[in-house]
């Protein structure tokens, strides 16, 4: 009996789920998988109880309610000053994970190469391989990641189709400056390249730093495709409630590879997501400062202890190389962690191709309470050579 096909051939477990698990049956605090513990504002809460209890609970429209795909839009006008159709120009999808998904089943056929930056997020790459494509990754290197612009243009081949971005980019914490970007731009303009442009943690640049939607760059709109999701801007993660923004033609796409994986999603959910969008900067300004003083708080802790600490600009990770502390192998060392010390993390390696480049590094969410990520470090103290 075939239990399984080539086009998910190696793909195991994510990391994510392993390290989660790990946490669980250990009891270590979970600085693995990113999702805060707290829950994101009740009024938006309280809107899709409301939703559930007023007869919202049937399929939604398979691009999103009418009322989410005008707060997506007026999301973007605002923050962006990009002009959004909501009819053709906007899909809800569940979380980003799925408008990745689609996006590329949409977009790729076998044998396209796909630039991505390294180290990727996991599911890129899962999609590129079930989508037949070829992954051609681009490294950043520590301390400070930076986008090696003379790589990613030697990574172009005719085979090339699309550039898949995260900015502000996990694990990194990389935000692409403008320079960057303009780069980005010029090659994908030159070389007629789909830009995919992954920005779940657009709300959270650290220190004030712009993030710079790549589809407001001269000759971009026409040819990227945004991808964003609330479970990180409004700290609920689990309900999957994300969306891609672009061109008709490239938003099609993605609906119609969309309409036969969930065909819809999470309808409560979309009321009040829409609600949340159209939160006051007060919000999103003391949502990246309270994550700001939890990075302050976590990097400070962390290179205390010994770590090589990379201050990130964004997202809700930090990375840090092992070495100074005696270690070379992150994956070894994030096996070991929880019953050394009571701590979850993840390592690098797994988002590489170049795996030796990944192996001394290790990613901590500092998406906690400050109390727990205290704990944290207290017990952390344990692996300070003495
Ligand atoms: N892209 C990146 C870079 C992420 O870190 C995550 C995790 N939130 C996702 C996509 C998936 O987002 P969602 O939970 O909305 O599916
Ligand atoms: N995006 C989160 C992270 O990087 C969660 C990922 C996941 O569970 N797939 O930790």
């Amino acid at each position: 009996m075939k239990t399984s096909s080539s086009r998910i051939s190696g793909l195991g477990t994510t990391i994510f789920a392993e390290m989660s698990a790990l946490a669980v049956r250990t009891g270590a605090i979970n600085l693995g998988q990113g999702f805060p513990d707290t829950d994101g504002p009740t009024a938006i809460i309280d809107a899709a109880v409301d939703a559930m209890r007023h007869g919202h609970n049937q399929y939604a429209p398979g691009t999103g309610i009418p009322a989410l795909r005008r707060a997506i839009a007026a999301h973007q006008a605002r923050w962006y000053g990009l002009a959004i159709d909501p009819d053709t120009e906007v899909v809800v999808t569940t979380g980003a994970t799925e408008a990745i998904a689609a996006a590329l089943f949409g977009l790729v056929d076998p044998g396209d190469e796909i630039i991505v930056l390294e180290p990727y997020y996991d599911s890129y790459v899962a999609c590129i391989q079930m989508a037949g494509g070829v992954r051609r990754p681009v490294t950043l290197r520590a301390p400070d990641f930076r986008l090696p612009v003379d790589e990613l243009r030697a990574a172009v081949t005719p085979q090339t189709t699309a550039i898949l971005l995260n900015s502000p980019h996990n694990p990194t914490g990389m935000v692409l400056n403008t320079e960057e970007l303009d780069a980005i731009a010029t090659l994908a303009i030159e070389h007629d390249l789909t830009v995919i442009s992954d920005e779940v943690y657009e709300h959270l640049t650290l220190d004030g730093l712009a993030h710079t939607h790549i589809s407001t760059l001269p000759g971009m709109a026409e040819r990227t495709l945004t991808i964003s999701s609330s479970g990180k801007s409004f700290s609920l993660t689990g309900w999957k409630i994300g969306w891609g923004t672009g061109p008709a033609a490239l938003v099609r796409a993605m609906m119609t590879a969309k309409q036969f994986m969930t065909y819809t999603s999470g309808t409560p959910f979309q009321p009040a997501i829409a609600l949340a969008l159209g939160s006051g900067t007060d919000y999103f300004d003391a949502f990246s400062h309270g994550m700001r003083d939890q990075r302050d708080l976590l990097c400070a802790g962390l290179s205390d202890i010994g770590f090589d600490v990379f201050v990130p600009e964004g997202t809700y990770f930090v990375s840090t190389d092992i070495r100074p502390l005696g270690f070379e192998d992150g994956v070894e060392f994030c096996r070991m962690l929880p019953e050394r010390a009571g701590v979850v993390a993840i390592p690098h390696e797994v988002f590489y191709d170049h795996k030796e480049v990944g192996r001394p590094l290790v990613r901590w969410a500092f998406c906690k309470r400050p109390e727990v990520l205290i704990e944290a470090l207290d017990r952390l103290r344990v692996l300070t050579p003495r």
